[in-house]
């Protein structure tokens, strides 16, 4: 493993560190689990920390921060749902992003990918893989207690209704994150991009305070970053989110 020096935890999410050059950036994230990697990626040593390279091209939260996404991110305690995990390439990064002391519940429909995602939680403790489809969440409510985060990248054209679903179910309330990957090129061709984004974050706003949506092209092609935090409790959104202590959920300024 090689040393690297000058990097920066982020303001807002103090697991994620970022190196800075002249003209770009490098994201790392606080290893959780235990190598070897999840995906291929850079592990290297800082002061005694564990840092994956956390690559914008790979993940299309990595390609949000990269793009300047303000809304907000995972924090160290906190508990994700996330839908649409797939072999965990993004999931794991969420799961370092929350620390040791968070968990993520990480839903995958597919088999496949989800042999791979078995793999991985074995040596990411934090990593709790679920099997089931996340248009039904009343079939895994009962594994997953109430969230404070809720990450969506199921790539179906209803990805705001089956967030919806989830968040009236499992999510926490005022104060709660809510991140989408929107990939507007499975949303049909009879729109473009801007179009799918903004009926997408029309059925959002329902619930949520929208952050300023960011766009991941080239790195992930008509992709969007949308979401924001939830407005206010509401019949159907459980209680208040507490946030860890001395921080507080809102918009993100760095
Ligand atoms: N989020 C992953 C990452 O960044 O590493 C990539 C996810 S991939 C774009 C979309 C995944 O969503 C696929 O693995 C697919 O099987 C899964 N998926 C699609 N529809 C789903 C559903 N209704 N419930 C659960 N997973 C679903």
């Amino acid at each position: 493993m090689r040393t690297v020096r000058r990097v920066e935890p982020d303001r807002a999410s103090p697991r994620l560190w970022r190196r800075r050059f002249d003209e770009r950036e490098e994201l790392w994230t606080e290893a959780v689990g235990r190598l070897p990697p999840v995906y291929g990626e850079t592990w290297v040593e800082r002061d005694g920390r564990r840092l994956r390279r956390f690559e914008p091209a790979r993940s299309k939260l990595a390609a949000a921060i990269a793009a300047d996404w303000t809304g907000p991110l995972p924090r160290p305690g906190e508990r994700w749902l996330y839908l649409g995990a797939a072999s965990g390439t993004t999931a794991s990064h969420v799961a370092d992003l929350v620390g040791p002391s968070g968990s993520v519940y990480a839903l995958e429909r597919s088999v496949r990918p989800f042999a791979r995602l078995l793999a991985t939680s074995e040596r990411y403790p934090n990593l709790l893989p679920i099997l089931g489809d996340a248009r039904v969440p009343e079939t895994y409510a009962d594994l997953v207690p109430v969230v404070a985060g809720l990450y969506a990248d199921v790539a179906q054209p209803d990805q705001a209704e089956i967030v919806r679903k989830n968040a009236e179910l499992l999510l926490a309330g005022a104060g709660a994150a809510v991140l989408v990957a929107l990939k507007t090129p499975s949303m049909g061709r009879e729109h473009g991009p801007a179009r799918h984004r903004a009926t997408a974050e029309s059925a959002l706003s329902g619930f949520l305070d929208l952050e300023r949506a960011v766009r991941l092209d080239p790195f992930h092609r008509g992709h969007y970053m949308v979401g924001g935090v939830v407005r206010d409790d509401r019949p159907g959104v459980r209680g208040p989110v507490t946030p860890p202590s001395g921080t507080t959920r809102g918009r993100r300024r760095s």
